[in-house]
């Protein structure tokens, strides 16, 4: 037999195979809530009105003034310093001795950063990921070869209104290996759209302390769950304040809708300097080993887009707008399912971000896609598929499925 032919053939990814499963289907009328990309209230691709600005100045420069040189294996600077304000706000000038940064393939490739350095020199080589995650995160904590367990996180006790179980999740931090890796998610979780509380946080951190567990903070959604970028870095700023160290990989994707040009950043918060300095030369080797430097057009946007008064507060009122619309498609869906089966369904109002873990079964979200609604098998929805033109009907179709 061939030699590729010799090689398994692996699963399709369950997100993508969903999206080619929506786009073959011939129903008219059929809701795509499955990828977690915005969507207007058209449900067309958006690009920010902040983002717009940057790449017509980035096109208006001169012969010369925009070129296609390679980058620093790291990024440039100026991105650097830019996407750090971002994530720490106040906290930067403080934090600026022992933070180092470098710039990343979007989230995915922050996350892949850390976890490669980690998987290399940690002599535990443990992770811990909440049950359920981003179906990424596991496959990547594979890829390293790192021993992966998970952390409790939704209450058993009530599937279909699902809510956080911060006892178990406590309980199962507490337990961990001193020196694990543990990916805690900043803000709007995937799939659940379920976040701890403020203080339900600080009682992490202080486990994450007292454990001396290693947090990974996967930043996917700032600005984009509430809408405002100071409210979603509460996480990301507490560690930091409490000197925890810790890795922080931020993702451009969603809050600037930068999904194709794959730009983000791994921050490292470590104890001093010098181990800052050493954290950034591996993260180096890492990124020079697989794909050398990163693509500069996204880094220039978001320069363009934080570094210019005007942009950032044009990308703050994008930011509402795109918050808005999604709590508002939360409280249509909510309306719709009420009225459609005589329950309560708070549960996708208290939800935050582009997700919304809606307690359907598999069966319940096989029949859904019968009728042209798509979605994880999870149930998760994608609340940015949803407008006013489909969420009634999506509502609908979603009671039915459940009689
Ligand atoms: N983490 C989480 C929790 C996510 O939901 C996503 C996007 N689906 C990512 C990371 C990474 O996305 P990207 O690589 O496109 O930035």
């Amino acid at each position: 037999s061939s030699l590729f032919g010799s090689f398994p053939a692996a699963a399709e990814d369950a997100v993508f195979a969903v999206t080619r499963r929506f786009n073959e289907c011939p129903l008219p009328g059929k809701v795509s809530c499955g990828v977690g990309a915005y969507r207007d209230s058209q449900g067309r691709p958006f690009v920010l009105p902040s983002v717009a600005s940057a790449r017509a100045a980035l096109a208006a420069l001169p012969a010369g003034g925009w070129t296609h040189e390679y980058q620093p294996i790291g990024g440039p600077p100026a991105f650097a310093e830019a996407a750090q304000g971002l994530a720490f706000g106040p906290l930067l000038a403080g934090l600026a001795p022992r933070l180092g940064s470098v710039q990343s393939l979007s989230g995915t490739g922050a996350l892949h950063l850390a976890v490669s350095l980690y998987a290399k020199f940690s002599p535990v080589g443990k992770v811990l990921f909440s049950d359920p995650t981003w179906g990424n995160h596991e496959a990547m904590f594979e890829a390293a070869g790192l021993e992966a367990s998970t952390y409790r996180y939704l209450d058993p006790a009530t599937p279909t209104t699902p809510s956080l179980d911060f006892a178990g999740l406590k309980e199962d931090l507490l337990s961990a290996p001193e020196g694990a890796l543990v990916l805690l998610q900043a803000c709007a979780h995937n799939p659940t759209g379920v976040d701890p509380s403020p203080e339900q946080w600080r009682e992490i951190a202080a486990v994450c302390e007292e454990r001396k567990l290693v947090p990974l903070l996967d930043n996917a959604y700032q600005g984009f769950a509430s809408g405002c970028v100071e409210t979603d870095a509460f996480a990301v700023r507490l560690f930091a304040e409490r000197k925890i160290p810790c890795f922080v990989a931020c993702s451009f994707a969603k809050n600037m809708g930068l999904y194709g040009e794959r730009v983000g950043v791994l921050h490292v918060v470590a104890e001093d300097g010098e181990a800052r300095d050493n954290a950034v030369s591996q993260l180096k080797i890492v990124a020079r080993t697989t794909y050398s430097n990163p693509p500069s057009f996204g880094g220039r946007i978001v320069e363009g887009v934080l570094g210019d008064a005007g942009r950032r507060e044009q990308w703050e009122e994008d930011l509402r707008g795109m918050a808005g619309r999604i709590v508002q498609m939360r409280e249509r869906l909510r309306d719709g399912l009420e009225r459609e089966t005589g329950s309560s369904w708070k549960h996708i109002t208290d939800q935050i971000g582009m997700f919304s873990y809606t307690g359907l079964t598999k069966e319940q979200v096989k029949a859904c896609e019968e009728k042209g609604v798509f979605m994880l098998a999870s149930g998760r929805v994608s609340m940015a598929g949803l407008n006013d033109a489909n969420v009634d009907a999506t509502a609908k179709v979603m009671a039915d499925a459940i009689k």
